[in-house]
Formats: structure tokens, C-alpha cells, sequence
């Protein structure tokens, strides 16, 4: 979840359908909103979001807003909602781009306000009453989504104004919305006669049915497994809080006073990293990986090749080759020909560098004298080794240097030598918790940009992770420019005494992370509020994110902000030297195991037959296709593929590497012409992060770069080919 923000995308696609794709405020509102809102009676107009939020800057009113306002607010958005819609569909003249596809875009207004704070703080907020207002209102938001989703007449009226688009004189934002509308439309089987939308629905609640069922069972799976020690000399190698954590697990589990390891990932990764007894490590990591393959009730086999067959099914019944080829549609790589060729240009290269991994934990191995040929349950304890005798870095050495409020000063400086933005704190704005720090941003022009608002520390309230999301997306669709509101939150520590918040190296680079997204959010410059900021297709929305990571580590930012929390001495060169250096440690394993998992999805998900695999032998299949070694397994087996068969990233895991190489390649740029080059960095802002969703992201990156992305600063930053000279 790190350095995610996967709720807030969620929150974005779901209520994207129902026309409500961002945040507004009150003077942002459509006129006839507005007439709506003075209609309330004197209950509602203690209810903050019946009224103009009259806040500098339109912030939400935090203070004024409670639990019981919510629920009421809601309802009211969704009837608005269905008003909305139903004067679109009810308009007696023809349909046009205006009437009907601006309407969807302009209607949910309201919602979409109650929406962007309601679900805001549910990630940093959260407590049982949140909870419960959450649970009464998914299925209502969801029946809005379906109505309209559903609507016969609204969609020929979409299809009305689709068919004309050639004729239109349209812009290419306005032809995109135009096209995903419609698409979206399509994509639901809106096209499809009674016969077929009747045969889709029975293949969408079987889907559902059975992605239900392998959540459960892999639940099941994980939860059944434990492995309880009683001899103490089997804990050998372990380190003190793994064994007392496993001491307080086995008391939970009935077995006081022994110990239990689980297939979890904080008793197995522990467990295979230090245990010295090789039979355990082989026990726990069979357990692991053979998570929804036992021979019990709780197998998944037999349900992913079911899944995988409705898909196929479903992509075919829609006019789509495979489940795939629908699914890409989407994203940035359109079909699935180009994520093969992307993962085989890479898999060979991580191959090749794995072996030779496997060589050297082979060598230590040899060297403490075990007489075996190493295997898979070997391959973290002995790269651990490696790892402490060639680079060992204790978290102590690099935190001092980096105190939350220098990095948060060198990404601000980052910020402001690339692109002249200015932030300016202010302690006297509405916050939703006392933690929350709030800053105007301006242009190097002095005008101003948006609200930027950070949340850091850890709390009980708030899910784990890090994320950007926004309270009011950038949008011109009201005639004139509505800001953005962008907030961050994060879960680092809070001071202690009078010693800072201290980050370790990862929780530095979330932060300039986090803060990739959300300069996109604020720099952004669209037109329709649904295409705005980070409103990308998720194989591009980690590219700026992780770009803006790449300044951290230069010298010249180091200089800046990486100082000494006591002496104000900066970071020696030598010890980040050594931090990257070590970033490029068991990346042959690391991107191997990782690319085997995203060829499993994209095998299953490319099928042309709705005949029912065998999913053991299929996996095998694809494993051996690609030459993988024994000693490595895919980061997910079909059986524990919970991303793909229950959750949304179908064909879709490769996305995390795809975002990569264009932000490997984008760093060559910088590189070449000056990490602050003022044309690249324009170049940069313009094509990347203020287009935003507003065009197809493959020909905004050329316009940046002049050319598609190679693979080859990808291989090099992960160590698989050595620098070009
Ligand atoms: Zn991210």
C-alpha cells in the first residue's frame, strides 16, 4: 500500500460514473445548484454543505462539519444526481456535446463535494461512525452508479452525439471525453441486445460470485496455516522481537508458551531471512506458496480457471479478442502485444542477473560449509548475508540527516528550482485535524496555484500508507479557474522531546513521492474536471510520482535539506553512495519474481478459449515458456494471485515496472540537460504534469521527450547492463 493511492482512485472511479469525478466547493457550483441550495429548509441550513462554503479559498469548513451531516448531504446529492440526469434525458432538443456530454460532466456537483471530504477522511479520520456511514451509503452510491450506467436513454443520447464526433470541430480534451463516455458506456454492454445484456449479467454475478469465493479461500488458507515450535534451539537465528512476537501469537492461537510462525508477511519474510534451521525455512515457505493449491476446500485452482474463462467469455460477448485486450483498453498500453513486448525486453536482462545472484548465494553457502544445492526457501537467508557483508547500513547512520521538516524544505526547494513555485505556510485556514499543515502555492509569477495541505504523522485514525488525493481537483469548466485543494498524508513518526520527526531513507523518498502526485494535482491546467491532476490510466499515474523521487538523492538538493538534525553538517556523499549501491542488491531476484507474476496474469488473461485450464499445469506452462528458475517462484502463484482474481489489477500487474521506464527514461533527460534545467523542467510541466488526463499519455510523452521511452535506463538503474559511456 506504501506509497499508494489506492483508495483515493478507487474513490475516483466509482463516483466517476456517477458523474462526480472531483471535489468542489460551493462557488464553484453550477447555477442551477445553486437555486437548489437556497430551497433548503432551516434543518438543512445548519448542515455546512447546504451552504456556499464561505472559507478563504473555498477549504471545506472542517470544524463545522460533523458525523450527522453526512448522511443527510449524501441523500441529497443523489437525488440531485438522478434530477440531474433526468433533465438531460428529458431535454427535448437534439443532443449535442453540450447538452449532454458537458451536462454528465458538470452534474454530481454537490455529491461530488460530500464525496471528496466524506471519503477524505475515512483515510486519516476514520471511527466506527465513519465506518457505519460508509457501509449505508456504498450501496446507495452504487445503485446511482448502475442507473446510470444503466440508462438507455442516456446513452442514446451519447451515442447520438459519438456518432457526429468527426463533424463536431471538437478540441482533444473535449473528443476524449466524448470517447470515454461513450466507451464507458459500451464497455458496460450498453450496445448489447436483450439476449446478450441478459447473458451478461449472469456472467458478471457468477464473476462476482467466484472472485468472492478466492478472497475467502485465500483468507482461509493463510489464516489455517501456522507452524508451532517448542524447541527453543529452532528459533536459532532469529531475532529478539520476531521470537517474542511469534511467543505472543502462540498464546494467541492456544499455544502459550511456544511459538507460532504463520505465512503472514511479518512472521514468514522474518523467518526465512534469519532462521538457520533450513528444514523449517523449507516448511514455512511451502506453506506460503502453496496457499489455494492444497488438496482442501479451500482450493483456488479450479475457481481461477473459472474466472479466467467467464472473462474470456465476457471480452468476447463485449467484442474484445480476450479479457486483456478489454482490459488495456484503458490503460496507457492499449493492448496486451505491448506488454509482452515491454516485459520480454526486460525479462532477460533481471534473468540473467538472477542466476548470477543464485551463483553467489551458491558460493555462501559453500562457504559456511552446507553440502547442498541451494533452493528457494534458501535464497533470503543467504542474500541477507550478502547484503550485511556488502552493504550494511544501519537506519541510525541516515536518519538524523533526515528530519521531516528539512525533507519537506529540500522537496519545496526541489520544487521551486524547477518550476518557480513558492509555499507560503498558514497556520489560520480550516484543518481537519490539528496535524494537518496547510500552505498557499504560487507561480514564479506570483500568482496563485492552489492549496497544498501535508499530513504526516502516524495516528491511530489513519490507514497505513502514504497518498495524495484532493479535497478540490483544477478545473475551467465553470468559465473560470477553480484551484485546487491537494492534500498528502503520511504515517511517519512524530517527534519525541525535543528531537525531530526523523525519517529513514524510504520514508524521505515516500515523501518526495507523495509530493510527485501532488504537484501534478496542483499544476494542473484542464479543462474538464474528470480529466484533470492525476486523473491517469494507472500504468502512467506512478510515473510523475516516481520521477520526483530521483532529485532526493542528487548532491546539490542533498546540500540543501539532508543536514545533520544537531550538527547541521550535511550527508556524507559516501554514505548515499552506499544507500544506492545497495538499492541495486537481489534486484535480479526481486524484478524476476516480479515479472514472472505479471506474465502469470497476463497468460491467463490472454486466453482465446473459455475451456476450463488446468491451473496447476498452466502456471507450469508459462514458467517453463519463460525459462524460469527453480529457485525463484513468481512473487504470486495463480492460488494466492489475490491482485488479479480478486481485486481489480487483471492484466494490470505489469503496470508498476511500465511506470518505471518512463520515469527511468525521463531521468536521462534531466541528466543529460541539468537536474534543473529550465527547459526540460517546462517541457516536463507542460506535456506531463499539466495535461493531466486530458489527451492520450503516449503522445504527451513524446511531446516531452521527442520519442518513446527505452528500456535500457531501466536495466541500467536496476544494475543489469552497465552505464553508456
Ligand atoms: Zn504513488
Amino acid at each position: 500500500m506504501k506509497k499508494n493511492l489506492i483508495a483515493p482512485v478507487a474513490i475516483a472511479i466509482s463516483i466517476a460514473l456517477v458523474g462526480c469525478k472531483a471535489t468542489t466547493t460551493a462557488d464553484t457550483l453550477a447555477p442551477a445548484q445553486q437555486k437548489t441550495v437556497q430551497q433548503k429548509n432551516t434543518n438543512e441550513q445548519s448542515n455546512p454543505f447546504f451552504s456556499d462554503f464561505t472559507t478563504p479559498y473555498g477549504i471545506p469548513p472542517f470544524e463545522k462539519i460533523k458525523h450527522q451531516h453526512y448522511l443527510p448531504a449524501f441523500e441529497h446529492g443523489i437525488e440531485l444526481n438522478r434530477q440531474e440526469i433526468a433533465a438531460i434525458t428529458n431535454n427535448k432538443a437534439a443532443p449535442t456535446f453540450e447538452n449532454t456530454i458537458e451536462a454528465m460532466e458538470k452534474s454530481g456537483d454537490f455529491l461530488n463535494t460530500v464525496s471528496s471530504v466524506f471519503y477524505g477522511l475515512t483515510g486519516s479520520m476514520s471511527d466506527d461512525e465513519m465506518r457505519a456511514i460508509a457501509k449505508e451509503t456504498s450501496p446507495k452510491l452504487s445503485a446511482l452508479s448502475d442507473d446510470i450506467s444503466l440508462n438507455k436513454a442516456l446513452f442514446a443520447r451519447v451515442k447520438a452525439v459519438y456518432q457526429q464526433k468527426d463533424q463536431l470541430n471538437l478540441r482533444v480534451d473535449q473528443k476524449k471525453l466524448l470517447t470515454d463516455s461513450y466507451k464507458s458506456f459500451v464497455r458496460g454492454g450498453a450496445n448489447l441486445n436483450s439476449a446478450d445484456e441478459k447473458t451478461l449479467r449472469s456472467l458478471n454475478e457468477k464473476l462476482g460470485k467466484l472472485s468472492l469465493k478466492f478472497g475467502e479461500n485465500l483468507l482461509a488458507e493463510t489464516n489455517n496455516w501456522e507452524m508451532v515450535i517448542d524447541n527453543k534451539a529452532d528459533l536459532a537465528g532469529l531475532p529478539d522481537d520476531i521470537i517474542a512476537a511469534a511467543a505472543v501469537t502462540a498464546k494467541a492461537r492456544g499455544h502459550e508458551g511456544k511459538w507460532v510462525f504463520t505465512t503472514h508477511r511479518p512472521s514468514k519474510n522474518p523467518f526465512l531471512t534469519y532462521s538457520t534451521n533450513r528444514k523449517l525455512r523449507e516448511k514455512i515457505y511451502k506453506g506460503y506458496t502453496m496457499r489455494g493449491d492444497n488438496k482442501n476446500a479451500n482450493n483456488n485452482q479450479k475457481i481461477a480457471a473459472e474466472i479466467a474463462s467467464l472473462r474470456f467469455q465476457k471480452a468476447q460477448l463485449l467484442g474484445y479478442k480476450t479479457w486483456a485486450n478489454y482490459v488495456l483498453e484503458n490503460a496507457m498500453a492499449k493492448k496486451p502485444e505491448n506488454v509482452f513486448k515491454l516485459l520480454d525486453q526486460v525479462w532477460p536482462a533481471a534473468l540473467k542477473r538472477a542466476k548470477e545472484e543464485r551463483a553467489d548465494i551458491q558460493k555462501m553457502a559453500d562457504a559456511e560449509g552446507g553440502h547442498f544445492k541451494v533452493a528457494a526457501w534458501d535464497w533470503w537467508y543467504y542474500s541477507e548475508k550478502i547484503r550485511k557483508q556488502r552493504y550494511d547500513i544501519d537506519a541510525s547512520e541516515t536518519k538524523p540527516y533526515f528530519s521531516l521538516e528539512n525533507t519537506l524544505q529540500g522537496v519545496f526547494y526541489t520544487a521551486n528550482r524547477l518550476w518557480g513555485v513558492t509555499f507560503k505556510e498558514r497556520n489560520d485556514l480550516p484543518k481537519y485535524h490539528p496535524d494537518v499543515r496547510t500552505f498557499e502555492v504560487f507561480d514564479k509569477d506570483g500568482s496563485f496555484v492552489g492549496i497544498y495541505m501535508a499530513d504526516h504523522y502516524v495516528r491511530k485514525s489513519k490507514r497505513g500508507g502514504a497518498w495524495m488525493s484532493s479535497f478540490r481537483k483544477q478545473t475551467k469548466m465553470y468559465g473560470k479557474n477553480i484551484t485546487p485543494i491537494i492534500y498528502n498524508v503520511t504515517n511517519f513518526p512524530r517527534p519525541v522531546g525535543d528531537k525531530p520527526a526523523l525519517l529513514t531513507f524510504d520514508q524521505a523518498s515516500t515523501l518526495f513521492h507523495e509530493f510527485g502526485h501532488a504537484i501534478q494535482g496542483l499544476l494542473s491546467d484542464g479543462y474538464y474536471r474528470s480529466q484533470t491532476g492525476t486523473a491517469l490510466p494507472r500504468d502512467y499515474v506512478e510515473y510523475p510520482s516516481q520521477v520526483m523521487e530521483n532529485w532526493m538523492t542528487e548532491p546539490e538538493v542533498l546540500a540543501h535539506f539532508a543536514k545533520h538534525y544537531k550538527t547541521g553538517k550535511v550527508i556524507p556523499q559516501t554514505l548515499v553512495d552506499k544507500i544506492q549501491a545497495s538499492g541495486k542488491f537481489n534486484q535480479g531476484f526481486g524484478t524476476v519474481e516480479y515479472l514472472a507474476a505479471s506474465l502469470l496474469d497476463m497468460s491467463w488473461h490472454t486466453l482465446t478459449t473459455a475451456k476450463l485450464q488446468d491451473a496447476e499445469k498452466f502456471e507450469q506452462g508459462v514458467m517453463k515458456k519463460i525459462g524460469l528458475i527453480d529457485e525463484i517462484a513468481p512473487r504470486y502463484r495463480t492460488g494466492y494471485f489475490s491482485h488479479i482474481f480478486s481485486g481489480g489489477y487483471s492484466s494490470g500487474y505489469y503496470g508498476y515496472i511500465w511506470s518505471n521506464i518512463y520515469d527511468a527514461d525521463t531521468w536521462v533527460a534531466f541528466k543529460e540537460n541539468g537536474i534543473f534545467d529550465q527547459k526540460t523542467a517546462e517541457g516536463y510541466r507542460k506535456n506531463v504534469l499539466e495535461t493531466g488526463g486530458t489527451d492520450d499519455p503516449t503522445l504527451m510523452y513524446r511531446r516531452f521527450r521527442g520519442k518513446d521511452p527505452s528500456v535500457e535506463p531501466l536495466l541500467e538503474r536496476r544494475g543489469f547492463i552497465s552505464k553508456k559511456k
